[in-house]
């Protein structure tokens, strides 16, 4: 039995991740849940899967938790703290960060540093500080393993055969804009583009597939959990979601791994590795079924672009146009900016920025709070003067 805890656990990751443990018939228990303030979701998975501790990052929202769990004996913690706590304690053995965005950072060099396994959903943290992560996860002795399906998809190819790589193809659904201009994007509201034709996500990474940025951020992800260089990493438009990534070998062969748009799959397997379990979830039938591919097309989605630039360039880099992101998808989101306007406000920011070494957690965290300020700053300018 693999003891877990779940960061993210109201979320679209989260959930699907405890459908998992409870269809795992005691292969899996949870120690932790977390979520930011969803009380009501997570009362009720506290009520059903009685883990040991849960976060709610907020601390009213978590004051709340508490009163209204008087009946049970679950530890209720706030804050990063808490976070922290729950991805560190002993008991655990593998943390599933399935939070979104660079908030997952810190407790996720916390677990590696307390010796636990990661399965990462949570690709912010790995583009914001790649080298630290993978570097203590190294010096600990911990393994990293996918849960994003094209990362998922490289690992189940990649088997004996690390050295003979020549190219590592991230497949990429396109997104609901696939085949658009730019005169037509102009036009896109929120609604729009959270309406995923393969997936269904939580709001940031639905957005994020919307601009193509989610497979500049997995560009990134790759490099690092594949210890590989930006070269080898290609991008290839997929617009029905079944082969989920390919390997291409020295000798010219070409590995894929193909499945139905179903997270729970790399979730599973995340989380039994090395061993495949049995599941219930929709198999694939292809009779009948038309596979077609195409090159991404940079001018409209400049993200692809931009997150080779970054990733190429590295130090601070990668985590500046992360979390320029991070806040330009929320005023997106929240109708301050248009959807075009987020290419240009990540850009802006990034080109601004004076990147350093990436070797230390203050220097990602400064960089990560510089952009966030900076890119703020792009928007309420936009408000004032559109
Ligand atoms: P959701 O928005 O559905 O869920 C996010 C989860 O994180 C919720 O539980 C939320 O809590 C919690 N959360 C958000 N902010 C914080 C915070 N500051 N502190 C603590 N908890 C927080 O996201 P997804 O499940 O879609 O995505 C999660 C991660 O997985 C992302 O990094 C995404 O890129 C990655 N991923 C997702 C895929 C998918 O199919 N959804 C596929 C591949 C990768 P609350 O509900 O309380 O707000
Ligand atoms: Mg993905």
């Amino acid at each position: 039995m693999k003891t877990i805890s779940v960061l993210g656990s109201t979320g679209s990751i989260g959930k699907q991740t405890l459908e998992v443990v409870q269809a795992s018939r005691g292969k899996l228990k949870i120690y932790a849940l977390a979520a930011y303030s969803n009380v009501d979701l997570i009362e009720e998975q506290i009520r059903n899967v009685r883990p040991k501790m849960a976060v709610l990052m907020e601390e009213e929202a978590a004051v709340e938790l508490k009163n209204r769990l008087k009946d049970q004996t679950v530890k209720i913690l706030s804050g990063m703290e808490g976070l922290i706590e729950a991805s560190a304690a002993e008991e655990v053995q593998m943390v599933v960060t399935a939070v979104s965005g660079s908030i997952g950072l810190q407790p996720t060099l916390a677990a590696l540093q307390a010796g636990k396994d990661i399965a990462l959903a949570n690709k912010e943290t790995l583009v914001a500080a790649g080298e630290l992560v993978m570097k203590t996860a190294g010096d600990r002795g911990c393994s990293v393993i996918p849960v994003d399906s094209e990362h998922s998809a490289i690992f189940q190819c990649i088997g004996g055969n690390r050295d003979k790589v020549k190219k590592i193809i991230l497949t990429a659904s396109g997104g609901p804009f696939f085949g658009w201009n730019k005169e037509k994007l102009s036009c896109v509201t929120p609604a729009m583009a959270l309406k995923h034709p393969k997936w269904s996500m939580g709001a940031k990474i639905s957005i994020d597939s919307a601009t193509m940025m989610n497979k500049a951020l997995e560009i990134i992800e790759a490099k690092f959990l594949f210890q590989t260089d930006y070269k080898k990493i290609e991008v290839l438009v997929h617009p029905q979601s079944i082969i989920h990534s390919m390997l291409e070998l020295t000798d010219g062969s070409v590995i894929a791994q193909l499945g139905m748009p179903d997270m729970r799959l790399p979730i599973q397997y995340a989380l039994s590795y090395p061993e495949r379990w049995e599941s219930c979830f929709e198999t694939l039938s292809l009779a009948g079924k038309t596979l077609t591919f195409h090159e991404p097309d940079h001018e409209v989605f400049p993200s692809i672009g931009l997150g080779y630039h970054c990733g190429g360039r590295g130090g601070t880099l990668p985590a500046v146009m992360n979390a320029a992101n991070e806040i330009c998808v929320h005023a997106f989101l929240a109708g301050r900016i248009q959807y075009l306007e987020m290419f240009e406000l990540v850009e802006r920011t990034c080109q601004e920025h004076k990147v350093l070494d990436s070797g230390s957690l203050d220097r990602i965290l400064a960089a990560d709070n510089w952009a966030r300020q900076f890119a703020e700053e792009l928007i309420l300018r936009k408000e004032q003067d559109p």
